[in-house]
């Protein structure tokens, strides 16, 4: 006796993928749940209970834990309302259903749908779920031919796992009676394949046995189709229910399997014929590679730039659906992540990503992705691009290297020398670590990575404008807000933003002042008024004392003779004792007019410094005497 396995056979990729997927997370999470049975094969739902993967028969049983939804996909709403109620779902959909749902919701905006397959089987369940008005579902051509149809736009889709004749059938009386008929055909090739393989394996052996799940809708279509072309076709869930007995009879038997049969109950069943029933041979290329399966999807080649979703967020890597028959895995080293978020927060699931292929297919069977080459690809871009417009870009200071500063613009490493990070020279550079600065470009390679920056080109090119408008406003008369920066003999200097002002003592204030800094704060914020400028020898100078008046000029306002004041005594004489009133308005109380008592000399009774009360005997405006008593009071 000989078997062939049909090439092929078992597991799809998008069966394959769903199950890794639910695996994965049940490795990370300890405990998973899918929402129905995550494939149509009790045997495999029965080891992947084993494995932490537990199936809940409707929503009512879900708890906490993370939930997949299979591969058949699930309606609009409970996708949806998995996502707000629980914290991880994971959507191993198969892009092939995921297809079909986009379809579905596309067309039914100004479609007609129809839609053939079982209403009853989970996936035409979850694909009505994603249109916006009612779908017609039909299983076979009579249910078809009933629909009451009229011209309008219609489309028609298809089950993925829908056999091709009925479909071609289904399309040929639709285009007789439909001048609007779109038509998408959503079977995937996982299904044709599989079919078309059987049947060319059935028409050439005395028996097939076609393994799969008794509620696998792809393995009833593969017995249906097998039963067309040869008699002697027997569907069975595993080799438990082969009664060897019956099968000695033939001399060269076919087996195919479903789409949900895993690989172990292929072989346990040819184990058992083998050891049984004597097969002195088995043919097996079920496992080569299936190119008719991947032409239906795109095949990501080396340094490409492709969109992906996120299906998967692990600790260490994103799971991205590529539309390839295999995951794209991009690992956290292949991310950039400055800050270390944690990658559920940069990478939410569903989000469509832009991804480099940096290889296809990798020891796991994976494509491995890269966003971080990417965005440094595209970053190059953008610094040449600055380079040869002469703009300054923003980068952020990592460290103090030798001769200067290193930076990076995102992940592209630069290059500061010291003598370009500030317009003078710098004692500290650490001082830079971690700042955010502009630059502008000394030198650009690409070819050899090398990016050399300067921000002393970028600050002296700032000063020169900010100069030229601050020369373009000033004006005598004007206010001005500047900053004390540092005192001489002679006066303080003022910053003014991009050059600074001399206060020269005299215009400190009205009235006398030994030393600058016995009035002003080095540091200190105060308006100042242009009194003088010259723009060719950069000079500007300051009045704080012009911002008031002269207190002779309107002394009539605030001192009356006869009346008291409060005063300080700012020297003594031999005759007398000054007394400033305020700032600029002295007045003198002649030795005779301190007291009652006889004074030799004012030194005996008064002090430098002194707050003293007095009163105004007379007032020469002209003279800008003021003659004072505290003998009166
Ligand atoms: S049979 Fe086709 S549509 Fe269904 S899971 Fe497999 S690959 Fe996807």
């Amino acid at each position: 006796m000989k078997i062939i396995i049909a090439d092929p056979s078992g597991f799809c990729f998008g069966v394959s993928r769903a199950i890794e997927l639910a695996e994965q997370a049940a490795r990370e999470h300890g405990a998973v749940q899918t929402l129905g049975k995550i494939i149509h094969n009790s045997d495999e739902v029965g080891r992947l209970e084993q494995q932490g993967v537990h199936y809940r028969l409707d929503a009512s049983e879900l708890d906490e834990s993370p939930v997949i939804i299979r591969s058949h996909g699930e309606t609009k709403r409970v996708v949806e309302g998995l996502k707000q109620t629980l914290p991880v779902v994971i959507d191993a959909t198969c892009p092939f259903v995921h297809k079909l749902h986009h379809e579905v919701e596309k067309y039914s905006a100004d479609h007609r749908v129809i839609l053939l397959g079982n209403k009853d089987h989970p996936e035409i369940i979850g694909a009505v779920g994603w249109s916006r008005q009612d779908v017609s579902v039909v299983s076979d051509l009579s249910e078809l031919m009933a629909l009451d149809l009229n011209d309008e736009p219609t489309v028609l889709l298809a089950q993925t796992t829908l056999r091709e004749d009925f479909f071609a059938e289904a399309e040929a009386y639709l285009k007789s009676r439909v001048s609007q008929l779109v038509v998408e055909n959503t079977i995937c090739s996982a299904t044709k394949n599989r079919q078309q393989a059987a049947v060319e394996l059935a028409k050439q052996v005395d028996a097939m046995i076609v393994l799969g799940g008794k509620e696998s809708s792809n393995t009833k279509k593969l017995v249906e189709l097998c039963q067309m072309y040869n008699s002697e076709t027997f569907s069975f869930e595993n080799s438990t229910e082969i009664n060897v007995e019956e099968f000695k009879k033939y001399d060269i038997i076919g087996i195919s399997a479903g789409a949900s049969t895993p690989r172990w109950i292929i072989d346990s069943v040819v184990e058992t014929l083998e050891r049984k029933a004597g097969v002195t041979k088995h043919m097996d290329n079920s496992l080569m590679k299936n190119l008719m399966e991947q032409s239906s999807f795109i095949v990501p080649k080396k340094n490409e730039v492709l969109k992906g979703k996120v299906v998967m967020v692990k600790d260490d890597a994103v799971v991205v659906n590529i539309g390839y028959k295999a995951d794209g895995i991009l690992p956290a080293n292949e991310i950039s992540n400055p800050e270390n978020k944690p990658l559920e927060e940069l990478f939410p699931i569903d989000e469509e990503i832009e991804v480099l292929v940096l290889k296809r297919e990798d020891a796991e069977g994976e494509v491995l992705l890269s966003s971080k080459r990417l965005r440094s690809r595209k970053d190059w871009e953008v610094l040449e691009e600055k380079f040869n417009n002469q703009e300054t870009i923003t980068v952020k200071v990592t460290e103090v290297v030798k001769g200067g500063l290193s930076a990076f613009y995102n992940d592209i490493r630069a290059f500061i020398p010291a003598s370009h990070v500030d317009t003078g020279f710098v004692r500290d550079l650490s001082q830079f670590v971690g700042q955010e600065i502009e630059v502008g470009f000394l030198d650009f390679d690409r070819r050899k990575n090398q990016i050399v920056l300067t921000r002393k080109e970028v600050l002296e090119k700032d000063l020169a404008g900010e100069l030229a408008e601050f020369w373009e406003d000033i004006e005598i008369g004007q206010v001005v807000t500047g900053t004390v920066r540092r005192f001489t003999n002679y006066g303080a200097f003022v910053e003014l933003g991009p050059t600074d002002g001399l206060l020269h003592v005299s215009e400190i204030q009205w009235g006398k002042v030994n030393k600058p800094s016995d009035v002003l704060k080095v540091n200190q914020e105060l308006d100042f008024k242009v009194i003088d400028f010259n723009r060719d020898e950069n000079k500007i100078s300051l009045s704080r004392k012009q911002l008031v008046p002269d207190p002779w000029a309107v002394i009539d306002d605030n001192y009356h003779v006869g009346e008291r004041y409060d005063g300080k005594v700012v020297s003594l004489t031999d005759f007398g004792a000054f007394i400033e009133l305020e700032p600029g308005l002295e007045g003198l109380i002649h030795v005779s007019q301190i007291s009652e008592d006889r004074v030799e000399v004012p030194g005996d009774v008064l002090n430098v410094g002194e707050e003293v009360v007095v009163k105004i005997l007379d007032i020469d405006k002209d003279e800008r005497r003021i003659k004072l008593s505290m003998k009166e009071l």
